[in-house]
């Protein structure tokens, strides 16, 4: 059995919970590698090999050593991969195509692999203070980058369409480069010399933060949410 941890719902972040609900060591006990987003959705946290990177809006990354460190949402598994992946280039328009005799489309799954970049863009969120605005609020005002030729590793899920709304559905992509300066949420990306693997889940755990009084009184945005995910997540299918 392997296990996709997540903790938080992209539902709580569409209604202004964006307020942190878990500290990196309890995240880090669940896994060694994944994503997910700081307090106030401040930038984009990547986690490989048990080390946590936040790249923040001004596009500086950092590696998060204090673990006390709050995440609203997040995403994490033990490396444990499946199967090699079957191609050696490959970019966003692309993925799902080769990776079809996989079978994805109904279960999660999660790919890491390094590769040559010869076009990155990225997007980060910006950091929001209280009141928090709702995820959608922060989604139209997102600085991106854009590199060319870049090395680096990129890990990401993939969310099966039912489950849009506590997470997103489709591909939900991270980036970091070799030399850990550049990293975010991957908007497109055109890649070379690909060596990686696929992971299959065959369990979802969703983990909620019971204790918080802003997710336990909060009011669903139903309408919201999935304007929401396509203006911000924007999954590729
Ligand atoms: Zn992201």
């Amino acid at each position: 059995m392997t296990s996709l941890y997540q903790h938080g719902t992209l539902a709580m972040l569409m209604g202004k919970q964006l307020q942190g609900t878990i500290t990196a060591a309890e995240l880090l006990k669940h896994g060694d590698t994944g994503m997910g987003t700081l307090t106030g959705l401040n930038g984009e946290v990547i986690i490989l090999e048990g080390q946590v990177y936040q790249a923040q809006s001004d596009g500086r990354v950092n590696h998060i050593t204090d673990l006390d460190t709050l995440l609203p949402f997040a995403s994490i598994h033990f490396y444990k991969p499946t199967q090699t992946l079957p191609f050696d280039q490959v970019d966003f328009e692309t993925l799902s195509d080769k990776l079809k005799s996989a079978q994805l489309q109904n279960i999660f799954s999660s790919i890491k692999f390094h590769a040559d970049f010869s076009r990155m863009h990225i997007r980060i969120a910006p950091q929001q203070v209280p009141p928090f605005p709702s995820l959608l609020e922060v989604a139209t005002n997102q600085p991106e980058f854009e590199v060319a030729d870049i090395s680096g590793t990129l890990m990401g899920y993939y969310a099966p369409e039912i489950f849009n709304g506590p997470t997103a559905a489709g591909w939900h992509l991270h980036f970091l480069s070799d030399d850990k300066s550049f990293s975010g949420h991957v908007l497109d990306f055109s890649a070379i010399n690909v060596t990686g693997t696929l992971q299959v889940f065959d369990e979802f755990v969703q983990h909620f933060p019971i204790e918080n009084a802003g997710f336990r009184g909060m009011s669903l945005d139903l309408d919201g949410l999935h304007a929401g995910i396509e203006a911000s997540e924007g999954g590729k299918k």
